[in-house]
């Protein structure tokens, strides 16, 4: 870790060896158990992040409800100003930051890097969204009176992310957010506590140079035990959540049970389909990007090929090949491709997915395996694995967290490939390669892809903040970061107004006294 200046970002970062992991802004406080932070990259202590108690949540949830009654009165405009000053920090700290994401959560430095500059991308968004939260105004039906809808601030935002975006996912929420006149209460999660520490330290100097009321940038750390505690909270109108469908199901269920209102990021089975038509060498590097990139730890990671039977061998051996070439080890070290998974429980999951598809039938083309030895002291770096397999198995039909590709076979029309892309639970990401316009056209149509995301000639995997991210089915149904994602951090209403003498009523209705 040295020779990659952890030292020296972690200082750059402001984070001591044990730190506070609550915070309302200039406050850091704690008194909870301490969470050990280790790298999967070399399995080194990094520090230690005090957890959230309920008594520190209630000083918190205090706090950021009395902020947010402040900070929705500052005008818009001023909101995305201190976001904008936000993202000047972002821009001077992007090194250090991308350094600790890649070490502490273990993906590429380049990766580390690409999330702190989607961080910075939503803040540019949000300081333009300030001053464009605007409504419609309708014609009235009645002489003498207009009508329109506005958008006011919303309250406390509750945020529950996953390790794998330590730090972007709360940037997605948190920038629109603040420019909506919310206060953010952030858990991240308890594998990456480092992260969140240091993201908010960022924050809190902004914010109070700039007088931002305390609360609006706040942090609580711990498991899914301070989670639901906050999800149950009915002072939080808003809870946005990223991580495993089996963690949305039950924040579903606690939010609903108090009409609250959430946001939902969860897992993804995603898939692209080859069709006769497709570029090869393309279709290559997006497919082994999507499958091994972040170590197979991104919601949007390919999962599942479907490829033509007409191709099908052509496109197995020049994927089987490139695996070949995959340089797994140090994410740091730029000349690797694959870095280590979160943990050791991952490592698990891994290798009980590869048990299972063989159980299944399924056919092993790329070996799995745990790496040992020098480099891999950590127990966290597998090998990127290819099977053969049937969609139908129930391990094809469960998101594995993990470098796992499945490959199968389509013939006949490409709507047969699409029956097999849909034919899962989760709708997060989808692509497919064609030069053939019917079948892009075909993917695109209402009786194509069923997820929220669909590509043609690019992968599943990684994203533009520009447009709208989420996905339908058991992914959430949940949007956010561009396009006018930002309307659920708001709360509309519809006002009328008659500038006559008279009461006429709606509908002509004559109520005479
Ligand atoms: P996870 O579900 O284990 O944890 C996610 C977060 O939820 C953590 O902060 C955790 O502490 C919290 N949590 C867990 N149970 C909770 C409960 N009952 N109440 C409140 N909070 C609770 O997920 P993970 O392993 O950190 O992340 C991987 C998963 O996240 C994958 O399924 C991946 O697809 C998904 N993900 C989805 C998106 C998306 O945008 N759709 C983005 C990133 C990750």
């Amino acid at each position: 870790a040295e020779k990659f200046g952890i030292k020296q970002a972690l200082k750059d970062l402001g984070l001591q060896e044990t730190n506070n992991g609550t915070s309302t802004g200039k406050d850091f406080f704690s008194s909870g158990d301490v969470i050990e932070s280790y790298s999967p990259v070399d399995g080194a202590l990094i520090g230690k992040v005090k957890t959230t108690t309920k008594e520190d949540y209630e000083k918190v949830i205090t706090t950021a409800t009395a902020g947010f009654k402040e900070w929705r009165t500052w005008p818009a405009p001023q909101r995305g100003e201190v976001v904008r000053q936000f993202n000047d920090e972002l821009r001077r700290l992007k090194e250090p930051l991308g350094k600790l994401v890649s070490y502490e959560m273990g993906k590429s430095y380049q990766e580390g890097l690409g999330e702190v500059q989607e961080m910075i991308d939503i803040c540019d968004f949000a300081v333009g969204l300030s001053r464009q939260l605007h409504g419609l105004t309708m014609h009235s039906e009645r002489p003498g009176h207009r009508m329109y809808e506005q958008y006011h601030p919303l309250g406390v935002v509750g945020i529950i992310s996953a390790f794998n975006f330590p730090v972007a996912v709360w940037s997605w929420n948190t920038a629109l957010a603040w420019v909506c006149g919310d206060a953010c209460i952030w858990k991240g999660s308890e594998k990456t506590p480092l992260t969140s520490v240091a993201c908010q330290n960022i924050a809190a100097r902004v914010f109070a140079e700039n007088n931002v009321p305390e609360g609006i940038s706040s942090l609580i750390t711990g498991d899914y035990k301070i989670g639901e505690i906050m999800t149950n909270d009915k002072r939080v109108p808003l809870i946005s959540a990223t991580g495993s469908i089996r963690m949305g199901k039950i924040v579903a269920q606690a939010v609903a049970a108090r009409l609250g209102k959430s946001l939902l990021e969860l897992g993804g089975n995603n898939a692209i389909i080859v069709t006769p038509d497709a570029d090869i060498k393309n279709t290559v590097i997006g497919a082994v990007f999507g499958a091994v990139g972040t170590c197979g730890q991104r919601c949007t990671s390919t999962r599942r090929l479907i490829i033509h039977e007409s191709i099908y061998d052509k496109v197995k051996d020049a994927i089987v090949k490139a695996y070949k070439q995959l340089r797994i080890g140090n994410p740091l070290d730029e000349n690797n491709h694959v870095g280590p998974l979160i943990d050791k429980d991952a490592v698990k999951n891994y290798q009980s997915a590869l048990d299972k598809v063989v159980e299944e039938g399924g056919n092993i083309l790329v070996e799995g395996g745990v790496l040992e030895g020098e480099g891999y002291e950590s127990g966290c770096y597998v090998k990127p694995a290819i099977a053969e397999a049937k969609n139908d198995f129930k391990i094809v039909q469960h998101e594995t967290f993990a470098p796992v590709l499945y490959i199968m076979k389509y013939s006949g029309d490409v709507s047969n490939a699409l029956e097999l892309q849909n034919g899962v639970v989760q709708g997060l990401s989808s692509a497919i390669m064609t030069n053939n316009l019917r079948e892009a056209e075909r993917f695109l149509s209402v009786e194509g892809s069923d997820c929220g995301i669909a590509n043609v000639n690019i992968g599943t995997s990684g994203a533009e903040i520009g447009g709208a991210f989420g996905g339908e089915k058991e992914t959430g149904g949940g949007r956010e970061s561009g396009s006018d994602a930002w309307k659920v951090y708001m709360r509309r209403q519809t006002n009328t107004i008659n500038y006559t003498t008279e009461l006429p009523l709606a509908q002509g209705i004559k109520f005479d006294l």
